[in-house]
């Protein structure tokens, strides 16, 4: 860009808050430092004025002495004429060197050519009335020629009077150049007082302007900024700021207006790959639900094929199985909306006996030893179907963790208004610092499993409003405990 290029140097104004700025602030500093030099100026003037009024009242001084000494001169010199012999002379001669002396004084206090031609004149005029005495009226006197002394003294007095007259003149000369110098004074400090006012007032003008400008250009597109990052922030990723201006807010907005796009395109993604995972989660979790009744399934068949014969109480738990996974399928699909229970009085100590006798179908645990250490019925409040589930997992698990040739124990009872199921193991037992994970949906230690079952028996506790608790067995390996509410309490607790 040239210098000369005005729409050049428009357009880097308008683009750059810091030059607008940078301009603004340096005027100000333009219009102080212009009022400083004005006012450096004025004071120079008034301190010129002060000076020479100083010496304008030396030389009034140095005049005033001047005449005094030289009325003293001709006071002397009457005295001479009064006494009329030379007794005096002494003390005149002494007071003629010092009004000699004094008028010197006058001449060096004095500037200007007049001034000096004004004290040529003094001094001629004392010098004269000097000679006049000193060479003709103290002869006179001596001589006692009273007539020729008293027309002599006639000369000196008007030696005297003219004396006096030039130094009024010297005096009018002063005092007019005085008022002069005192009248520059007043100017020169009134130009302060002016231009000390001018410059405050453009100086308050500017700062005005500059606050406008200000608030136009940059307090309120900050507002319009702020206001749309709260809005992006706040979640309305489709907003956009669209600040139409060339300066850094405007590159700022737009900065903003990107990233809410990049933001928007990820969320977008990223609630794809959450709903992708969801399903493989719900995926996961039909496939291992699925693996327990059909490993019973599957067990049964091979019993009938070996048997060679149709049996109905085989084909009865063949039945059952078939309809526990096709419910596990709905439970499943349940557990990825929110959960409704069939809340119903159930006996879970019969529904652990069944699920133990399926669990000795399953091929993998065959070799563990699962016992039922309670008998009598312990009824709940729960969704049956739910609460097979959650045994199910329960004793896969502790047979998984005791297989190959291990013990399984479980038992129900019922402690004041809850129901308690605890199913114990001698296997390896939790390890201890994975306890708090082994609820959490994919957390597993097996080569074959999903990680989702004690994640979906915590669901289905919870949703009965039940406890789930992990220990270590007095058989060595892991105890897992569950209470949900027995039938009295549980109908105030659910319903
Ligand atoms: P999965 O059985 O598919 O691994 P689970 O959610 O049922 O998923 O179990 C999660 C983990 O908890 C298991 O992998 C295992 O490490 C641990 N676990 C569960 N039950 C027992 C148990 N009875 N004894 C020891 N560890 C267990």
């Amino acid at each position: 860009m040239r210098v000369g290029d005005d729409a050049g140097w428009t357009a880097v104004w308008h683009s750059r808050i810091g030059l607008r700025l940078a301009a603004s602030f340096g005027a100000l500093l333009l219009l102080v430092v212009v009022a400083l030099i004005l006012c450096a100026h004025a004071f120079q003037s008034i301190g010129r004025a002060e000076r020479e009024v100083q010496a304008f009242e030396r030389a009034r001084h140095a005049a005033d002495r001047a005449s005094l000494l030289m009325r003293e001169q001709y006071i002397h010199q009457a005295h001479t004429l009064i006494v009329f012999d030379d007794t005096h002379l002494d003390h005149y001669r002494d007071v003629v060197a010092v009004a000699s002396q004094a008028i010197d004084e006058l001449r060096a206090a004095l500037a200007t050519p007049e001034d000096a031609a004004l004290v040529d004149e003094l001094e001629a005029h004392r010098a004269a009335n000097h000679k006049t005495f000193e060479e003709l009226t103290v002869p006179a006197v001596l001589r006692g020629d009273r007539a020729e002394a008293v027309r002599l003294h006639e000369d000196m007095e008007k030696s005297v009077v003219a004396f006096s007259r030039t130094v009024r003149q010297l005096h009018d000369r002063n005092d007019a150049r005085a008022t002069e110098a005192r009248v520059e004074m007043e100017r020169a400090w009134s130009r302060a007082q002016m231009a000390a006012l001018a410059c405050l007032a453009a100086a308050l003008v500017l700062g005005a302007v500059m606050a406008y400008l200000l608030t136009r250009t940059v307090v309120a597109r900050v507002a319009v900024l702020r206001a749309g990052a709260e809005r992006i922030g706040a979640g309305d990723l489709e907003h956009r700021i669209r600040l139409d201006a060339r300066d850094e807010l405007g590159e700022l907005a737009r900065a903003f207006d990107t990233m809410a796009e990049a933001l928007a395109r990820r969320e977008e993604e990223l609630v794809r790959a959450q709903r992708l995972a969801s399903m493989g989660q719900v995926a996961a979790g039909i496939a291992h639900e699925l693996n327990n009744p059909l490993g019973v399934i599957l067990g049964y068949v091979k019993l009938l094929r070996r048997r060679g014969e149709w049996d109905d109480d085989a084909l009865g738990v063949i039945e059952q199985e078939a309809t526990l996974a096709s419910e596990t399928v709905a439970a499943m699909l349940d557990l990825a909306r929110p959960l409704s229970l069939k809340l119903a009085e159930v006996d879970l100590g019969a529904i652990l006996r069944e699920s133990v006798e399926r669990l000795s179908q399953v091929e993998r645990v065959q070799g563990v030893d699962v016992k039922v250490v309670s008998t009598a019925p312990v009824i709940a409040w729960a969704d049956e179907a739910r609460l097979r589930q959650v045994v199910a997992n329960l004793l896969t698990n502790a047979a998984e963790a005791a297989a190959p040739s291990g013990h399984v124990e479980a038992s129900v009872h019922t402690t004041g208004d809850e129901v308690e199921l605890t199913v114990d193991d001698d296997g390896a037992g939790f390890p201890e610092a994975d306890r708090r994970k082994v609820t959490e949906p994919f957390f597993t230690t097996k080569s074959h499993g999903a990680g989702l079952g004690l994640s979906i028996v915590r669901t289905l506790v919870d949703a009965h409003q039940g406890d789930l608790g992990f220990e270590r067995s007095p058989l060595g390996g892991a105890r897992v405990w569950v209470r949900l509410p027995a039938h009295a309490a549980s109908r105030e607790r659910l319903e």
